[in-house]
């Protein structure tokens, strides 16, 4: 069973969502107290199973093949990895938060107008991690696909 993401409303390797690659927190303090801020989860401690999934960080933040240059002829051989590696300092930057107000007002009951918004909001962000995710799927598999040909 894969790690399932703790960033909040993401469902990546949740029993009905996408299957994804997952990292873990930094052994950093500060970069890991970085990741919690961002992540926004309350009163929440990560452990070494807690796991944040590839759908929130950009393309950028992880190199997906690894690179070596055959000693006799000089030719530079690209693979693709099994699992993305993380830039060590990358920080997750696509996250579907929750509205401020939810946390800060726990105890009042959102209107049926914010209520909606939240709604909303969820979708909207819901739909731009599916993108990412698509986008992701394509640049694999458009990789893949140009290491083929070099073959
Ligand atoms: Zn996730």
């Amino acid at each position: 069973m894969p790690f399932m993401c703790c960033v909040p409303y993401c469902n990546g390797n949740y029993r009905k969502g996408p299957r994804v690659s997952v990292f873990s927190f930094s052994r950093d303090r500060v970069l890991a107290g970085q990741w919690l801020r961002l992540i926004k989860r309350d009163n929440f401690t990560p452990t070494a199973s807690t796991k944040v999934c590839e759908r929130h960080f950009t393309e950028g933040d992880f190199r997906r093949e690894a690179s070596a240059t055959d000693a006799q002829t000089g030719i530079r051989v690209t693979a693709p990895l099994k699992k993305p590696v993380l830039h060590p300092e990358a920080v997750p930057s696509i996250l579907p938060n929750c509205p401020t107000y939810l946390s800060t007002h726990k105890h009042s009951r959102p209107t049926p107008d914010s209520r909606k918004e939240i709604k909303e909001d969820i979708a909207i962000r819901k739909a731009l991690l599916e993108s990412v995710a698509d986008e992701d799927q394509y640049r694999r598999e458009r990789k893949f696909h140009d290491v083929d040909e070099l073959e």
